[in-house]
């Protein structure tokens, strides 16, 4: 089935001329029109869009002008501005909020020749674990349709997972490519703090805030990376350093490469069967000649409660554009300025946004600054520290993505701690600015498992390459969930 394909594979088929980009582009579009979609993956299908790049992607081709991923359909989380089409942050806000511009990535990948199909479901501003929290409803976990699909990615990690899109754009401030992809059985990664240009994505906790690909694959990651990292001069944090040709370096041998087991993500709040399989996963890496050890990161208890306040302090400010003047909804007849502000946010944002709002704005007034914000930002030095010690004596880290596997819909709701608990293995490399990736590792009864590994800057290479190499000796990454997978 042409939607089960790599982007590698399916590269072939339209460089063999086994297909078009039409034809791959209608495939994709009857799947987003049939059962699968049931999933509530998407907020929008651009389908006309996409027939219209894909003819001229096709057109392209036939004049030898193809790009790297010329005719691969592919969508973007629906925080990515994407010009003259709705991007709603999966909020009531922007519900009517047409971009007028795209973000870069979305350009980097335009001029690769992606088809965009669409933009998809996600947690409101890209806060949660669990895509509960969108405005367009919950997305189903394809594997298991009582379950959360993760968050705040879970539409653009569902996607791919069920075969509606070869590959998707996440965006990841404190696990939300790794976790969902985690969930889904795909291969997420979130690069270096930097290394994609932020330019046009709606801003969460804009120090966090990073950009990466979803796909089936390590080497489909690659792919896409190479596309969508690079210095960009209208974000003034990205990165200048130049994009190295990822695919590369994929195959290059893991003998003699120091992976460390950081202990504390190995402790009472991992389930143990995920436990378990992360260690067979170890094993699989040990016998292609990677030495393993044992590190300490003992600021990890503190990741979880430093984040909760540098996010929701970055957040409350950067939402304050939504005041009913500039963007998105407003609301009727407003008495006074005033009442304009008030009742816009009340109506249009959702309880989660609102309350990391109402922390975010606490944490940083006066009085509290100190205690809270510079603390919090105070225990962030300590935990990039603390990485960079351990990165004198490995290479990279090994740990589970997350400490369960997905959970049903409505099961954490009431227990935000929980919740925040989901993160715990991830939110550090965001404190740090390190990349990390996702790769699936394991089924779970009958859910997916997956494990993370964590570089040191700019070491995206080296993720991939072990991620790489662990797929070629697996086949964890090849399985699909059950047609209409339910428990
Ligand atoms: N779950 C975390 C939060 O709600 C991370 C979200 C994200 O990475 N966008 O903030």
């Amino acid at each position: 089935m042409l939607h089960e394909r790599t982007i590698t594979e399916l590269r072939l088929g339209l460089e063999n001329g086994e297909f078009s980009a039409e034809e791959l582009t209608r495939h994709y579009l009857s799947r987003l029109e049939g059962p699968s979609q049931d999933i509530n993956a998407f907020i929008t299908v651009t389908g006309n869009i996409a027939l219209e790049r894909a003819k001229k992607s096709d057109i392209d081709r036939s004049k030898g002008h193809a790009g790297p991923l010329s005719g691969i359909p592919i969508a973007h989380k629906d925080v990515f501005c994407t010009r003259g089409v709705r991007t709603s942050a999966g909020s009531l806000i922007l519900d009517k909020f047409i971009a007028p511009y795209s973000a870069t990535v979305v350009e980097k990948l335009e001029q690769a020749g992606a088809v965009m199909l669409g933009k998809t479901n996600q947690d409101e501003f890209a806060m949660g674990s669990s895509n509960e929290n969108s405005h367009y409803g919950p997305v189903l976990n394809p594997w298991d349709r009582t379950r959360v699909p993760g968050g705040s990615s879970g539409g653009s990690a569902a996607a791919v997972a069920a075969g509606l899109c070869a590959a998707s754009t996440g965006t990841d401030t404190g696990g939300s490519i790794r976790q969902p992809s985690s969930f889904c059985g795909v291969t997420g990664i979130k690069p270096t703090y930097g290394r994609i240009s932020r330019w046009g994505i709606i801003a969460y906790a804009s120090s966090l805030d990073q950009a990466g690909p979803i796909t089936q694959t390590a080497e489909d990651a690659a792919l896409m990376l190479e596309v969508m990292a690079g210095h960009d001069p209208k974000d003034s944090t990205s990165i200048a350093a130049g994009v190295p040709r990822y695919t590369d370096s994929l195959a290059n041998p893991i003998k003699g490469l120091r992976i460390g087991l950081c202990q504390e993500y190995f402790d009472e709040g991992l389930d143990a069967t995920t436990g378990k399989l992360i260690m067979e996963a170890v094993a699989v890496l040990e016998s292609q000649g990677a030495v393993i050890s044992e590190v300490s990161l003992s600021t990890t208890r503190y990741a979880v409660p430093a984040y909760y306040v540098i996010a929701p302090a970055e957040c409350s400010a950067n939402l304050s554009r939504y005041d009913g003047v500039r963007f998105g909804h407003r609301c009727e007849n407003p008495k006074d300025l005033d009442d304009l502000y008030k009742r816009t946010r009340s109506e249009a944002f959702g309880n989660e946004v609102k309350q990391r709002i109402l922390v975010g704005a606490f944490a940083l007034s006066t009085g509290y600054y100190d205690a809270y914000y510079r603390k919090a930002q105070q225990v962030r030095r300590l935990i990039r520290n603390d990485f960079q010690e351990a990165f004198k004596t490995v290479d990279l880290l090994l740990s589970p993505t997350a400490p369960t596997p997905a959970f049903r819909i409505g099961e954490k709701s009431d227990d935000q701690v929980a919740m925040y608990l989901q993160d715990i293995y991830t939110i550090s490399s965001n404190l740090a600015g390190l990349p990390a990736i996702s790769i699936p590792a394991g089924i779970h009864g009958h859910l997916p498992t997956g494990l993370q590994l964590i570089g040191n800057y700019l070491d995206e290479a080296r993720l991939l390459n072990v991620a790489h190499q662990y797929q070629l000796q697996t086949n964890w990454h090849k399985l699909s969930p059950p047609a209409g997978g339910t428990a």
